[in-house]
């Protein structure tokens, strides 16, 4: 099973070599020990190598990567990110880029190594990319799909945003490692994966009412990742190996898709944006927040939902004039944006400004569906799976279901669902039910079950 995970994973590095940074992927037992051999292929020896951490991570992996690095004379030095002001980790945000940007470009270094997940690998791959200088990553948790995607989740300006950046040339996943993760971690990660199904619904969804682009090549290899999953979570947190490789393996195809796509879109709809509101709000006013893909799971739960009643509607029901007489003008939402997002308003205005539908917009994407509803149904429908179904996997994996079981209460949880649609120019299922004039009320049912 690993053997063939990691197959796949090599065959698929060579066969879109053209759209990707990531050389190498190694997940296996003790990977540690032969990250040195792995790294030395790609990365010069002469200069010393930089350990990107923080205090955890030392701990997790980065205290026996530099052992190895020792029994191989490659010379190294730590840079520990400094935790955010008000929270007691790091954050990837403009300013710790920054920081590792300037001890980057006052010394030579011959590799920069993440040595990390989520936030430390996002710093490292935006940091090197601003100075034109390749990175690695040896992972520490299987909890987020961004290992080898060309993007970097940073929270720019307080809005919760993904950027472009390189992806690692090597990444490192040792088994042993990844699991002895947290369970919410663990659990994280396949939250993470498991919104495809409505990621790629809301992905299909835009390209077919906006025109916008779609990859076949990318589904076929977000369905190879998908397939690794199989049969997964059940044993996922009983420090089951193979299952850890599927999950690991299905990462990192995850972040090999988006590079092929060019976009976070095929691995990132309306449920991405939900988890986004949460991490923002969470930031800007210190209110409790979860691990990203944990959060992504129960957006997918919602968004998984609003699909089923989409597609129970009547097609013959859309309103497509009502649905124009509704649309306020742009003052007028942006003063909305104003009440609802506060000290991030302006900040999200940015984003928002460009979304903003006219009502020409409004008028095609209606039309097209109530025109189309057969083939927009059918095309949408080939990836979707229904919420439930998804409840059960997150739940096998011990992993959250509730807005509640992420600290949240009632009212953010609303407000994550009906106002997260503004921070992203991204056409998504939270959009569409915008415009069909249901967002509030189809909240509203959706949070009866999933609060
Ligand atoms: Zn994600």
């Amino acid at each position: 099973m690993i053997q063939s995970i990691q197959t796949t994973l090599d065959t698929l590095l060579k066969d879109h070599a053209e759209h990707l940074d990531t050389r190498a992927i190694l997940i296996d037992h003790d990977a540690i020990s032969r990250a040195p051999e792995v790294l030395k292929a790609h990365f010069d020896t002469t200069s010393p190598w930089l350990l990107v951490v923080d205090e955890n991570t030392w701990n997790v992996a980065g205290e026996k990567l530099s052992q190895e690095l020792d029994k191989q004379d490659i010379s190294w030095s730590k840079f520990a990110l400094s935790d955010h002001p008000d929270h007691p980790h790091p954050v990837c945000d403009d300013n710790t880029i920054a920081q590792l940007k300037d001890h980057l470009t006052s010394h030579t270094f011959g590799a920069v190594i993440a040595v990390g997940s989520g936030t430390i690998n996002d710093v490292v791959k935006k940091a090197t990319s601003l100075i034109d200088t390749p990175c690695a990553c040896v992972a520490t948790a299987p909890s987020m799909n961004g290992f080898t995607s060309k993007i970097a989740a940073v929270l720019s300006k307080g809005v919760k945003t993904t950027i472009p950046a390189q992806a690692p040339l090597v990444v490192i996943a040792d088994l042993d490692v990844m699991m002895e993760s947290p369970e919410r971690m663990i659990a994280s990660g396949l939250g993470d994966l498991i919104s495809k199904p409505v990621s790629n619904a809301d992905w299909q969804l835009s390209a077919l009412l906006n025109d916008t682009f779609h990859s076949e090549e990318a589904m076929v290899v977000i369905e190879l990742g998908a397939k690794m999953l199989d049969n997964v979570a059940p044993t996922l947190q009983h420090k089951d190996p193979n299952a850890m490789a599927g999950l690991l393996g299905s990462l990192m195809v995850s972040g090999l898709a988006m590079s092929i796509a060019g976009s976070s879109s095929p691995a990132s709809g309306g449920e991405h944006l939900i988890s986004h509101y949460m991490d923002m709000t969470g930031y800007a006013h210190l209110l409790p927040f979860d691990f990203h893909g944990c959060q992504v799971g129960v957006g997918t739960l919602t968004t998984a939902l609003f699909y089923e009643k989409l597609f129970a509607m009547d097609p013959a029901s859309i309103d497509i004039d009502a649905a124009k007489a509704r649309l306020a003008s742009w003052d007028e939402h942006d003063a909305l944006l104003k009440e609802r997002f506060g000290v991030l308003h302006h900040a999200v205005r940015e984003h928002a400004i460009n979304a903003y539908p006219s009502e020409e917009d409004i008028e095609r994407r209606l039309g097209r569906l109530q025109q189309n509803w057969d083939e927009v149904k059918t095309k949408v429908s080939r990836t979707l799976r229904t919420s439930d179904s998804i409840e059960q996997e997150l739940r096998a994996a011990h992993g959250p279901v509730r807005f509640s079981d992420l600290g949240l209460t009632r009212e953010r949880a609303t407000e994550a669902v009906v106002y997260s649609k503004d921070i992203r120019n991204r056409y998504t299922i939270l959009h569409l039910v915008w415009e069909l004039g249901l967002l509030e009320q189809w909240a509203d049912e959706a949070l009866e079950k999933l609060f």
